[in-house]
């Protein structure tokens, strides 16, 4: 670290903390990561592991670049941890399929998918045949799809073993520590004082994704406008196999694991800290899934669970520096953190070693003005 001397501490050992401690150790750092919880849970556990950005329909051109840079970054981002660690997180990327269900959302479809092949995007349209050819347990409704080929899923749980893996593989420590309060001067972190006494770093980052407003010992300038937006999610137990491809449904999307379960998500909705899977969740993910495919309601449903994504008033993420020196942010990744974090790692160890924050620009905290952001202000799409 040519910057900044000593220790980098990261609090959070969610996939955005810990990829990033992973890149910087790669570069030689001593890295500590510290969670009140166990590592690897939190969002990046509840996620569905969707690099799908063109689906997501991201409109913001610094997040879309962002999220194309990570996307591209996944197969070595992937191989790098598992040679480091040992384990393989599953990634493929053979394309996600959007599926219509009326004459409207296919003209909608095409009009899309004009949008994209100006952009350089590989994808396909495909009719009703086409569409049932590919995923033929879609319903008799369905009146086409479209198919945009570089996009795909990881299996967000496994890479959060294989980071936690490859994080000790390279010297980080991952700690659990019940209390963690970040500690500063009027200039600069000092380091974070945890129940065992006070730890001196170099460099702190905040990656405390929903919780990342709440990280106690942060002064009010620094304090990023993240609000937890929770999102529930069920699975089904299907044949390996059944769905092939990651497809998107009115009102669901559903994503195949390599062990037969069929990830049906997510639900958008601010209630706080709330993570209960609910009755009414459950019903409107359910209800979505059969109506565009009635097929599956045969199948077995294996698991719910809920989670909190990091939301900011401007649907983007906070990345980079604050007004305390050797202080960062990492945060506010919202429906696309399991997609950003190699890009993330990326740009923030660019930051930390050597003060680079040119790709950062529109994901500063300084865009919600020094005096803060009423999180109350916050809308969520
Ligand atoms: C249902 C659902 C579906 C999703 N689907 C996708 C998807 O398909 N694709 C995609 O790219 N993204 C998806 N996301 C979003 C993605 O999961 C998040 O953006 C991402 O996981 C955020 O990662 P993170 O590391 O910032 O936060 P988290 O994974 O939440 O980790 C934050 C960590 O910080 C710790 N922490 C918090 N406060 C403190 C503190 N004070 N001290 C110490 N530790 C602390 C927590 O214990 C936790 O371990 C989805 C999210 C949900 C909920």
């Amino acid at each position: 670290m040519q910057q900044h001397g000593g220790d980098v501490i990261v609090i959070g050992a969610g996939l955005i903390g810990l990829s990033l401690a992973f890149e910087l150790a790669e570069r030689g750092a001593a890295v500590r990561v510290y969670d009140r919880g166990e590592p690897a849970r939190a969002a990046s556990w509840a996620g569905a592991g969707m690099l799908a950005p063109y689906t997501e329909r991201i409109t913001n051109e610094a997040l879309l670049r962002l999220c194309e840079e990570s996307l591209r970054d996944y197969p070595a981002f992937v191989r790098r941890v598992a040679d480091a660690g040992g384990v393989d997180a599953h990634l493929r990327l053979d394309g996600v399929v959007y599926a219509a269900f009326d004459s409207q959302e296919f003209l909608s479809l095409q009009r899309h998918a004009a949008a994209l092949r100006a952009r350089g995007i590989e994808c396909e349209v495909l009719d009703r045949a086409g569409a049932l050819k590919g995923e033929p347990w879609l319903g008799p409704s369905v009146t086409g799809a479209l198919s945009k080929k570089q996009e795909g899923f990881v299996d967000n749980r496994r890479l959060g073993r294989a980071l936690v893996a490859a994080c000790e593989a390279r010297g980080v420590s991952v700690e659990r520590s019940h209390s963690i309060a970040m500690e500063c001067d009027a200039r600069r972190a000092l380091g974070v004082r945890t129940e065992r006494g006070f730890i001196p770093g170099g460099v702190v980052v905040n990656a405390c994704g929903a919780w990342a407003a709440r990280l106690v010992g942060v002064p009010a300038s620094c304090v990023p406008p993240v609000e937890p937006v929770k999102g529930q999610m069920i699975a089904l137990g299907v044949p390996t196999g059944f769905v092939r491809r990651a497809t998107w449904v009115p009102g669901a999307y559903l994503v195949p694991r390599d062990d037969g379960r069929l990830l049906i998500g997510a639900t958008v909705e601010s209630s706080g800290f709330d993570e209960r899977a609910t009755a009414g969740g459950i019903h409107a993910l359910l209800d979505a899934a059969l109506t565009a495919a009635p097929a599956l309601g045969d199948f077995t449903m294996t698991e719910s669970w809920a989670g909190l994504r990091p939301g900011t008033p401007d649907g983007l993420p906070v990345l980079g520096p604050t007004p305390l020196a050797n202080f960062f942010l990492a945060t506010g990744h919202y429906r696309n953190g399991i997609l950003l974090a190699p890009a993330t790692a990326r740009s923030i160890a660019d930051a930390v070693e050597s003060g680079d924050v040119s790709r950062l620009e529109t994901f500063a905290l300084a865009r919600f003005g020094t005096e803060g952001v009423s999180l109350s202000r916050m809308t969520h799409a």
